[in-house]
Parts: structure tokens; sequence; C-alpha cells
């Protein structure tokens, strides 16, 4: 059965038993504190802590989740990928233990013709927690499972929590017996792999109190919650590989593909060398696996916009693609590999994801930038720990030195994990603690360097107490001005009571019309006036932030008075500020859809920035856009504002807004609600943001400039309204000036400076000319000059400033020719040079050389005198730098080296 069924079949079931089905959240949730999303239930936590009502009482959904954690078991268990997809049903409030139960293991064994998966229910085992005595019962009697087929587990195995006071509670997981090959006999707590966990039950039932030790099971188990719950996650590939009756995840319909195309790009035969049990794997397939799984992973969290870099989900991509590059090399594939493998992994996807196939350009550019940028990476830092291995061994030790590692880090871009492989390859150790230091040093200076913090807190707890008073609602689509009450005030240490004048502060309020920075829009400015009965104080606002989802943050300094926690204020939002971002962020919606119709639709949005006056605007894009694109562009916006169109927004759910066309950006918040910005027919866009009513109060839009920022992403800057007419008017007074200056009308300008600059330039070459034949000329006067000293004739001369060292050189050969040939001759001839340097030359005769006068060594004695350095043969040598000012003590020099001969 392929995976696709297998999603069908499982939606069609929970769907007949009264579950909506709900998409999955993307994998990089909203949520600061979580990289990726790693299970079903992250996107319904708000409804299982009751910091929100839920809007059903049962779901189901095929949740994206990628572990981090188990990157190293990848390949080398049977079970377990980096991405995969958990397939959930819950309730909230709704059924509970028996009916979770029943679903499961109904649509586990029902037979394939009836729509269900077709176990074979003699081979399923199920493991309770501890006391669950209620969760054997149904088991046992309810679905006939024998009692030596359940087995009981302990905290650390079967008993769930969120690891922070909230509700917690045991679990049941159903694992599949897959035989005698797989491993020994036993059940779950002797062999994981034989008998394969597919499913988990998470009966949430408890509150759970603070952390008591250092254990994660270290917590007291409190009361029982009001209302129960229940979470599910059956993993889709591990049912896969049941129902396909492979040995391991790797060999899916979704991934074997990959891992096939990966075999024959190494020229490897997969599988014959590997048993069926984990433990009997080839290394090389162990490889091939990984390649397979880290391939689809990558595709996965670029599709949900996430790109390559040095920090968080970033930089976990950028890992996975790395190993993944590094393992087709070990496998002695060394050309880029992903070109070959990634469009395979987009095929197996694309019939689940039809947006990776849609949005492949922007992809595959990403993946592929990547993997170039890595094997060069690669190819120079292999080089370099190389030989830091080799100076380790030879010197008798096995551990490469703390400094070694983070001069490869830091230096070569070489990532410590790859340090770590390549070293336990060779068979040494490193010293990571030592390694973690120099780190950890770096990176207090960084952030000692950092300024101004966005947010004061790192430490997330204060505002997460915060939020405890319910979320924030933003009301500045509408208004500019409200009365709202100031619900906590955050300082350095945490809450506060008050804040007094000069304070610098953070405060909360119930409701605002301040705009937080996000989306690119900067944030709003302005002022919050606060009217206790007793008390008055003014707030200047200098920065508005959302430190964590519901919540939005006014960074204020206190002009006068005190403000404590309940007080009412007034919130007035500075409004040409608002105006001037509002019109910006609007004119990059305009930008960005005509970005898309001149370039096609790969030209989506890779960032931007919406200031007061001006915008930027990242885009993904494999090459630069022409001059005259940008123009016709940016002609076709001021067009647009020139229609007057109406700017229109509305909230609708996802799936209308795809259907509808909006564009929608990577990184946004994709609630099932989104909001939805038109403007006229002309742009539609999912945004967050504050805009203009009508296009034509933008009044003018002036793109600077185009440029690349890095791989396969362009930028353009622009000015915005009075902004760009007042940079216009500028250039206006400059072209005024010059066509002035060069007595022209302005269009004739490009032409006459051309003309002139190409004057300029013959004028230039004809003065070298002169300039040359002036010196050359020189050189019967300067052999006149020469003295002769211990024996030997020497001419010392300074050449006019400019002379070129070729030139230079033409002189001293001919003023040598012209002294006697039958005696020892030196000519050293310098010149001074632009900066302060000079361009010096030797030249020895055969005479010369023959008494044993060699320019090179001259050369030597003269340069280091005034600070320079050259060198060359014994009869010519020449040099350049140091100091003109001293050449009268080189050549000082180089008379008392041939008077001590
Ligand atoms: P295991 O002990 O095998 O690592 P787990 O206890 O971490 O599993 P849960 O957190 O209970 O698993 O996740 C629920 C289900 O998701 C599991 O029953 C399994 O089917 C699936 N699953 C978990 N981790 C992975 C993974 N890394 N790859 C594929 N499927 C997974
Ligand atoms: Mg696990």
């Amino acid at each position: 059965m392929k995976t696709a069924e297998i999603r069908q079949r499982f939606l069609s079931h929970f769907e007949a038993n009264g579950h909506t089905v709900v998409q999955s959240a993307p994998l990089p949730f909203d949520d600061p504190n979580l990289l990726f999303v790693a299970a079903g239930m992250v996107q319904f936590v708000p409804y299982f802590i009751g910091q929100q009502a839920a809007p059903y009482k049962r779901a189901t959904s095929i949740q994206k989740c990628l572990r981090t954690l188990d990157i190293d078991e990848v390949g080398k268990t049977t079970r377990h990928g980096t991405f995969f997809q958990m397939n959930g049903n819950f309730s909230f409030g709704d059924y509970f233990k028996e009916e979770a139960v029943r679903l499961a293991w109904d649509l586990s064994t029902k037979s394939i013709a009836d729509g269900g998966f077709g176990l074979d229910g003699d081979r399923i085992w199920a493991t309770v927690y501890l006391d669950d005595d209620e969760a054997i019962d149904i088991w046992h009697k309810q679905i006939g499972l024998p009692l030596e087929r359940i087995v009981r587990r302990g905290m650390d195995d079967n008993f769930w929590s969120m690891g922070i006071p909230g509700p917690c509670g045991p679990c049941s997981e159903l694992y599949y017996d897959r035989g005698p090959d797989y491993g020994t006999e036993g059940g779950p707590e002797v062999d994981e792999d034989r008998y394969m966990e597919f499913w988990n039950l998470v009966f949430m039932q408890n509150e759970r109190g603070g952390s008591t030790g250092p254990n994660k099971s270290d917590y007291p188990i409190l009361g029982e919650l009001p209302a129960k719950n229940i979470d599910t996650g059956m993993g889709m590939e591990r049912m896969a590989a049941l129902l396909q009756g492979v040995d391991n995840l790797y060999e899916i319909d979704q991934t074997r593909p990959i891992l096939d195309r990966a075999a024959e790009l190494a020229s490897k035969v997969y599988g014959v060398h590997s048993g069926h049990a984990a433990s009997q794997s080839h290394p090389d397939d162990v490889r091939l696996r990984v390649v397979a799984d880290h391939v689809r992973s990558a595709l996965m969290i670029i599709g949900d916009g996430v790109t390559p870099g040095n920090e968080g989900r970033g930089y976990v991509l950028r890992r996975l693609l790395r190993r993944a590059v590094r393992s087709m090399r070990l496998l002695g594939f060394e050309e880029p590999s992903l070109p070959h493998l990634m469009p395979v992994a987009r095929d197996c996807m694309a019939p689940s994801y039809p947006e990776l196939a849609s949005d492949w350009e922007r992809i595959s550019t990403y993946a592929y930038a990547e993997e170039d940028a890595f094997l060069a990476t690669l190819r120079s830092g292999t080089t370099i720990f190389d030989t830091y291995a080799g100076n380790v061994r030879r010197s008798g030790g096995a551990q490469l030195s703390g400094d070694q590692a983070f001069a490869l880090h830091d230096t070569y871009g070489f990532p410590i994990d790859l340090t770590l492989e390549m070293a336990a390859e060779q068979g040494i150790t490193v010293d990571e603690p030592g390694f973690r230091r120099l780190m950890a040093e770096q990176r207090a200076r960084a952030k000692a360097d950092a300024k101004a913090k966005k947010t004061a807190h790192g430490d997330l707890s204060v505002y997460r107490s915060a939020l405890e008073s319910g979320s924030v609602e933003f009301t500045g689509y509408r208004e500019v001005l409200r009365e709202a009450r100031i619900t906590a005030i955050i300082g350095e240490d945490g809450l506060l009571d008050a804040a007094h004048e000069g304070d610098e502060v953070e405060v909360v309020l119930d409701t605002t019309p301040f705009y937080a920075e996000g989306g690119g829009q900067q944030p709003d400015w302005g002022r919050i006036s606060v009217n206790a009965p007793s008390r008055e104080a003014e707030l200047t606002v200098l920065d508005v932030q959302t430190p964590m989802p519901g919540l939005i943050t006014h960074r204020v300094m206190v002009l006068s008075g005190e403000v404590r926690p309940g007080d009412l204020g007034l919130a007035q939002v500075d409004i040409d500020r608002r105006a001037s971002v509002s019109r910006s962020h609007s004119a990059t919606h305009l930008l960005h859809a005509s970005l898309r119709r001149n370039l096609g639709d790969t030209a989506a949005q890779a960032g931007s920035l919406n200031a007061p006056g001006r915008l930027r605007f990242d885009f993904k894009t494999p090459s630069a856009v022409p001059a005259s694109v940008l123009g016709e562009i940016e002609d076709e916006i001021n067009e647009v504002l020139l229609r007057d169109l109406e700017v229109r927004w509305f909230v609708t759910d996802q799936n209308e807004a795809r259907r509808i066309g909006a564009i929608a950006m990577f990184g946004e918040k994709y609630g099932d609600k989104v909001r939805v910005v038109e403007i006229g027919d002309y742009s539609r866009e999912l945004c967050g943001g504050t805009h203009v009513e009508r296009s034509s109060v933008i009044g003018m839009v002036k793109l600077l400039s185009e440029a690349s920022i890095g791989s396969g992403v362009r930028r353009v800057e622009g000015l915005v309204g009075l902004d760009a007419f007042r940079y216009l008017a500028r250039e206006h007074v400059l072209v005024h000036q010059l066509a002035g200056e060069f007595k022209a009308q302005p269009e004739e300008l490009p032409e006459r400076i051309f003309g002139v600059l190409e004057r300029l330039k013959s004028a230039e070459r004809d003065l070298d000319k002169l300039r040359a034949a002036a010196v050359l000329s020189s050189a019967g006067s300067l052999a006149s000059t020469a003295e002769v000293v211990g024996g030997v004739q020497l001419v010392t001369a300074e050449a006019p400033a400019g002379v070129t060292g070729n030139d230079l050189r033409s002189l001293a050969l001919d003023v040598r020719g012209r002294l006697r040939s039958a005696d020892p001759a030196v000519v050293l001839l310098a010149s001074p040079a632009e900066g302060g340097g000079a361009a010096f030359v030797v030249a020895v005769n055969d005479s010369g050389q023959a008494a044993g006068l060699a320019a090179g060594e001259l050369v030597r004695a003269f340069a280091p005198v005034i600070g320079a350095r050259g060198g060359g043969k014994a009869d010519l040598a020449q040099g350049a730098g140091g100091e003109a000012a001293k050449l009268a003590d080189g050549f000082a020099a180089v008379r008392a080296q041939l008077a001590a001969r």
C-alpha cells in the first residue's frame, strides 16, 4: 500500500468518526522555543493547556515532523527518520481511553478491503503505564489482546508531559512483531527494532507540577484534569514499511527511489550485504539510507521556507544537506549529487505536497547553492584537517586540540560535527570541551558587541507570565488611538510593580493600536499617556515587538510621572511615521507583484524591509535583473499608483486564500485564518501589515539599486513618497549643475562626458610616452655622473617620480651600456612612487659579475634600508615599496658595501 493511500485511509477513518481534518502546521512552527514541529499535537497545544477554546471536539491531521534528536539514529535503526509524518487523532475533552484504543485498533486491523490497514492482530503488542489498570482492562477485556502481549512500562517510556507544569498522563503504545528475521523474541522490552512501535496513544488525564530533580521524570503528578484529552501519533513511514513489506523506513515508496538513485550514482548495489535487522547493516547501506532520508528532509524544510544558515533552523538544514553530501563522498561520489537526488525526492513527495513542485525553482536553487559552497569548503577544509591530524599523529598524540577544531570552524567554515566525524574515521579524538569553551568566548564577545537587543529578555518565562492575562489584540488596522490598560511592566529582572521617570522598560497593554515589528514592517512609535486617579505619566514608545505569539510588548521610556500595572492610558501612534511605513509596505506589495509579472513566479519574496520612506525587497531569482527590466517594473508600479486602486483586506481560511491565488510568504504564520491584502486587481498577498487605503496615496516609487546578496537572492532598494520625490529633485539639481559645467543640454551629457574622458585618457597616454622618452634620454648625462667606489663604476640616481619599473629598467640598462665594459659597473636607479614608496632597479655589467658582484645581493643590501623588498639575478634585480624619503640612505648603504670590498 502506497504512503498516499495510507494517508487517505487514515483521514477517512477519523473523518467518518466525527473528526475535523486539520492541515499540517508548517515545520518551522511559530514558536520561538521550537526549532521544528516534532509531533502532531504541537499546533493544538493552546487547546490542550486551556489557553484557547478548541473550535472542534475531535480533530485529525497528518503533521509534517522533524526530529533533530534522531539524526544520529538514521540508517542505523530501521525506524527513525529525521523528517516523518505523524498521523494523529485528537480529542479535546470529548472521547477518552476506551474510544481512542478502539479507533486505533480498528483502523490497524480492519481488512484492506474494508478500508483498514489489515495488520495481523495476533502480532500486535501493547504497552501501558505501570499502574494504568484501566488501559489494561480495555486492551484485554474489550479488544481481546492476551495479557502476555500487554506490557507495563515505567515513567520514562510510558508517561507523557510537556516538560513543564500542565497536562500530563499515561501512554499506551502499539507495537508490531516483524518476526524472527528482525531480532530477538520477547516483546518491546527486549527488542524495539523487531517489535516496532507504530502508534502512541497519550491519555491526558492529570496535572503535573514543576521539576523536582534532574531527570525528565522528576515531577509530582497532581490531581486529575477536569477535561481529559486524547493525543495520538501514528508514524506514517513506519506503517508504510509494515504494509509494503520492506525492512525499514528508508525503503518505502517515498524514499526508496532517492536511495536507488544515490546507489546508482555511487555504483553500489544496495542491500546485498545487509540482513533484515538493523544490526546487520553494511556501512554503505547505512550511508545510502542517510542520503535518502536527509535529502528528503532537506527538501521538506526548504519547502517550508527555511534557508541554510549558521543558527537554529537554518543550521539544522545545513547540517542535513552537508551530511547527505558527505555521505555521497564517502560512498565514492565526489561530484555535486543534489541535482541528481533532489528532483527524485520532489517526485516522491509532490503528490502529497504539490507546493514542492510549484516552488521548485526556489527550493532547488537553495539546495544546489549550498552543496556547491560546501564542496568548496570540504576541499579546502579537508586539506587543513589532514594537516592537523598528521601533526597530531606524528607527535604521538591522539587528540585534535580545541584550538585546531576552533580554527577549522572559525577560519575554514568546517562545522564541528564534521570535524568530529572525520576525526572518528581516522581514529583520533577531539578536545570538544576546549572547542566549546572557545566558541562560548567568541559568542560572549559577539554578544557584548551586539547593540540594544530587540527584547530585553532572553528568559521567555517572564513573557509567558505576562501572557497569563490573555493574548493581546492588535487594533491598529482601523485605529491609531486607543484607551488601553497596562497589564504588565517588565524590567531587566522581571515583572515590576512600577516604573518611574527616566526608566526604560517594556509595557504590555490589554489591547494596542501599536504595530509590532513583523513581516518586514518597522514598528510604530508614539506615546502612551497614563491617567490614573492619583497619578499621571507620559511614556514614549521606542519599539514594539512580539517576543512570543499572542504577546505584544512596547519598549518605552518614562518621560515623567509613575506608571503601574492596572493603570489606564491613552495609546497614541505617531501617525506620520505609521503613514510613511504603510506607504512603503503597500509599495513593496506592488513591487513584489510587478517582479512576478515580469520575471515569473519564481521571483518569490525572501525578505523585506518597510521603513519610513524607503523599502528593501529580497527575492529569489537565478540571475541579475537587467536594468531595462527594472526600469519597466518601476514604470509599471508608478502607473499602478495613478490608477488609484482601492486597497482592501479581509480574513479568510488558508484554502480559500490559496484558491484565489494570494501570494503566500514563508516564515509568516499560517494559522487557520489568514489575512489577505489586495491592491485593486493588481496584487493579492497574505500579510499582517498595515497599508494605505488607496494606491495613489503612495505618491511615487523610485527604485535605486538591484544587487546580489547571496546565492540566488537579489535585493532591490527603493524610495517611496516624498523621499522618492526629494531624491529625484536632488538629482535634477545635480544634472542641471553638470549641464552648466559642460555647456551641454542634459540629454547630451553622457556623450559629452564620454568624449571628455576619452580625450583625457589619450592625453595621459601621450604624457606617459613623453615622460618615458625624457627619462630615457637622460641616460647619457646619468652615465657621466659615475663615481668610482672600491674599484667599481657606480651610478646612483633618483629618477623623476612616477617613472615605472619598466622604464627604470630600460634606463638602467642604457646607462650600464654607456659605462666602460672592461671595468666592473653598477647602476642603481630609484624613483618615488605614489603613496610614498619607491621603485628601484640595480644593474651590474659582465665585468662586475665576473668580479663577484650580483645585482640581487645589492638589492638586498639596499631594499631593507628604505623598508622595501626586492630581488633578482646577478645582472639585474629590482623591487618596490618602503619609503622614498630614505633613498639617500639606501644609496649610501650600497656605496659603503662597494667601498668595503
Ligand atoms: P521511538 O521510541 O521508536 O523513537 P518515540 O517514542 O520517540 O518512538 P513518539 O514520540 O511516541 O515516538 O511518536 C509517535 C509515533 O511517531 C511513533 O509511534 C512512531 O510511529 C512515530 N515516530 C516517532 N519518531 C519517529 C522517527 N524518528 N521517524 C519516524 N517515525 C517516528
Ligand atoms: Mg524517539
